[in-house]
């Protein structure tokens, strides 16, 4: 960890730290194996005795560079890649949670963690309630059961752009003595860090502004290492048992802090395998050593977009938080001080079928399956990521039918108020 650093700076500096005559920059190791000269020493790999590198489905050291580099972001204690944001949310609840046991999630997610949580993991004996992300202290307390294990949310949600009230999760959590699990993908630690707020862990989709150029999938847990496990032992046998696939090692014992990344490697990247190709990491690396310059100018652009979505005559309504007025704008302004990120939304009037005659007349933004890179993109949820859902699941998600995600890219404001004129104009 780099204290002293500021954000910026961790950016650039955090993670690879070369020596002596070793290569400046973060080099790929293109390599599934790692040669050790005894079989006693690959042995204490094996047993989590000695901590080393022999299998890149368990580490690999450039991954194990980048998963540093943003746990320094966060103000983490440990960090892991995974394959993809889907994984990271899955292993985040999967490494605390096990058959009978429940969660509580905020209603407004991402569309793939709500399948995940909602219908996947039940399969797999796990049951979520899902909370409005705006609910009373009293209405989340009644989510509770004797077997919740976690609390979920997202610090942004998209495209739903609730902000979550973290202070507020983080306390009821505590008080049922679980950790809250924030998904942080949005916001960018460059604008908030939940742990700073109470969370415990947090979880990214690195595939967004963190890679930043729609160049690679991605995923990453990070550990704040505060929650106390031991004192809820009987909650978190995983974590405070001895796990007989390791010959009796008991997670808390042995890592202390570093317990709960440990433990989602050694169980679920060994046996599940979805690990981050290192090529992947280098590149996702690049992405990160400018994200502090590109998360800044995505957030200017989309104030400016919005503002101007707002006082257009065609245009219903305008979701984005940086703007007064806006539901989330206090909230925003506690945990987002600097910015909330580049994507907002919006309805037009005359609903769905405008929107989608809209869209495809837009030039310059594209309508794609993606959202927070340096392109300007738009998505209809509803027809697209979402379209799994009725209409009810989808207001409880807080997504409209007529709902157009705009994300905001780093070109130049004109052009995409241009492009969005010519647009509007056409219907
Ligand atoms: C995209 C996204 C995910 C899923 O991530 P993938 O990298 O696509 O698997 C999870 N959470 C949020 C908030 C997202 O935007």
């Amino acid at each position: 960890m780099n204290e002293q650093f500021n954000i910026e700076t961790k950016c650039i500096q955090s993670g690879w730290k070369p020596k002596k005559g070793e290569p400046r920059i973060l080099p790929i190791y293109q390599s599934t194996t790692f040669k050790y000269d005894t079989s006693e020493q690959m042995g204490r790999l094996f047993d989590l005795e000695d901590s080393g590198y022999f299998y890149t489905r368990l580490q690999n050291p450039t991954n194990d560079a980048v998963a540093e580099k943003i746990c320094d972001l966060e103000g983490g204690y440990a960090a892991m890649l995974t394959s993809s944001g889907q994984a990271a949310n899955f292993y985040a609840v999967m490494n605390i949670a096990e058959e009978g046991d429940h969660i509580v999630c905020s209603s407004a997610l991402y569309g793939g963690t709500y399948n995940l949580y909602a219908h996947t993991i039940r399969k797999m004996g796990v049951e979520a309630t899902f909370v409005d992300p705006d609910c009373t202290e009293e209405e989340l307390n009644a989510a509770f059961r004797d077997n919740t294990k976690a609390v979920v949310g997202e610090t942004i949600a998209n495209p739903a752009l609730t902000v979550l009230d973290i202070e507020k999760f983080a306390r009821v959590a505590h008080e049922h003595g679980v950790p809250l699990i924030v998904d942080n993908t949005f916001a960018t630690p460059i604008n908030c860090r939940p742990f700073e707020w109470g969370a415990d862990i947090v979880t990214h989709s690195t595939t967004k502004y963190m890679d930043g150029h729609a160049m690679t999938v991605g995923g990453a847990i990070v550990d704040s290492g505060n929650f106390d496990w031991e004192a809820h032992a009987e909650k978190f046998p995983g974590l405070t048992k001895p796990d007989e696939t390791y010959h009796g090692i008991v997670y808390t014992r042995n890592f202390g802090k570093g317990a709960y990344i440990t433990k989602a490697t050694a169980q679920l990247m060994r046996d599940l395998g979805s690990i981050q190709a290192p090529q992947n990491a280098f590149l996702l690396n690049v992405g990160l050593e400018t994200l502090h310059l590109r998360v800044p100018r995505h957030c200017e652009n989309a104030k400016k977009v919005a503002s101007y979505l707002k006082g257009h005559k065609k245009v219903a309504w305008v979701n984005c938080a940086m703007l007064e007025g806006d539901k989330y704008h206090d909230l925003a302004a506690k945990y987002m001080p600097n910015g909330t990120c580049g994507v907002i939304t919006f309805g037009l009037k005359g609903g769905r079928d405008v929107a989608v005659k809209m869209m495809d007349s837009l030039k310059l933004a594209a309508i794609v399956t993606h959202v927070s890179d340096a392109r300007t993109c738009v998505l209809h949820p509803a027809s697209h990521t979402h379209r799994q859902m009725n209409d009810q699941e989808l207001l409880e998600a807080g997504v409209q039918p007529d709902l157009i995600r705009f994300s905001v890219g780093i070109e130049n404001a004109d052009d995409i108020i241009a492009d969005l004129e010519q647009a509007l104009a056409l219907v």
